[in-house]
C-alpha cells in the first residue's frame, strides 16, 4: 500500500479563482491563498488604483490575485503585476516578504525593490492607474484611501 500521490506543482495550473472561507470565518479571494507585489523605491511605493467595478473599486492598494494551485506566493504576485501593468517584474529584487496567515488561506506580500521609480502604465481592465506615494503618507488623511486589506497589513508589511 503506497499513499496517494501529492498533486504535482503545477505553475500556470489549475486556476485559484474563487472565493475561499478562512478558520477566521472570512470570505476571501482565492482558492489557494493570494498574493500581492509591493514595489519599493527608496521611500516610494507603488499603488494600483483598483477599478470601480472590481472588489473594493475605486480604493488603492498593491497588484495582485489569487494564487494558482501549486504555485508559489512570489511566482503569483510577479504574475499578478505583470498581468496588471506593464512593469517588467522579472528585474526586481525581493527584499522582504510578509504572510498574513488565516488559517486555511493566506495572503503573501512580496516586497521588491525598484531602480527606479518611472511611470507605471496599465495592463488589463483591473487598474485605473500605477502611482508612486511617499510611504509615510500611506494610512494617513492626506494618503490616499486604501484598500481594507492592504491598510490592515501596511503598517506591519513598512516596519520590515
Ligand atoms: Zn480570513
Amino acid at each position: 500500500m503506497t499513499a496517494a500521490p501529492l498533486p504535482e506543482p503545477s505553475p500556470g495550473g489549475a486556476s485559484g479563482d474563487g472565493w475561499q472561507y478562512c478558520a477566521q470565518g472570512h470570505k476571501h479571494w482565492g482558492l489557494y491563498g493570494a498574493a500581492g507585489l509591493l514595489v519599493r523605491s527608496g521611500d516610494l511605493v507603488l499603488l494600483q488604483h483598483r477599478a470601480l467595478w472590481s472588489h473594493h473599486g475605486g480604493t488603492w492598494g498593491i497588484p495582485g490575485g489569487a494564487r494558482h494551485l501549486g504555485e508559489s506566493a512570489e511566482a503569483a504576485a510577479r504574475r499578478e503585476a505583470a498581468e496588471e501593468s506593464a512593469l517588467d517584474t522579472g528585474t526586481l529584487v525581493e527584499t522582504a516578504r510578509f504572510v498574513d496567515d488565516h488559517g486555511g488561506w493566506s495572503y503573501t506580500t512580496v516586497v521588491v525593490q525598484a531602480g527606479e521609480a518611472r511611470p507605471v502604465e496599465i495592463r488589463g481592465g483591473e487598474s485605473v492607474e500605477f502611482r508612486w506615494f511617499a510611504a509615510p503618507l500611506l494610512g494617513t488623511s492626506e494618503g490616499p484611501e486604501l484598500h481594507p486589506g492592504f491598510a490592515a497589513t501596511w503598517p506591519r508589511i513598512s516596519a520590515l
